[in-house]
């Protein structure tokens, strides 16, 4: 099952993210493989912060069951652990938030 676009969101711009990011939207798409759910990417480049470089996706989880949601977030952020950015924080790789456009997964790496 391929990777989805919401509409609006242009496929080409997978090819301007880090290659860290793309082996873990590998490991992302393998997981919704599994689960035999598309994988739909609701935004990609932006304008602003780690959106702007290359080094974060979000993901659509309206798809998905409460147990998956959870099941989701502990494999990515087992799989891939937090690493600190350069405010001297700890990052995780899979957060699941609203940030005023609804619940999604938004996924990042340090580079
Ligand atoms: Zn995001």
């Amino acid at each position: 099952m391929p990777i989805a676009f919401k509409q609006g969101v242009s496929p080409a711009d997978v090819l301007s993210l880090t290659v860290t990011m793309l082996i873990v939207l590998q490991a992302a798409k393998d997981w919704f493989l599994v689960i035999n759910k598309p994988l739909v990417m609701t935004s990609l480049l932006r304008q602003d912060g780690v959106h702007a470089l290359g080094r974060a996706v979000d993901i659509r989880s309206t798809d998905l069951t409460e147990a998956e949601v959870v099941a989701f977030e502990s494999y990515m952020n087992d799989k891939f652990k937090a690493w600190r950015g350069q405010d001297k924080k700890m990052h995780k790789t899979c957060i699941y938030h609203d940030v005023g456009q609804g619940v999604h997964f938004h996924l990042q790496v340090q580079k």
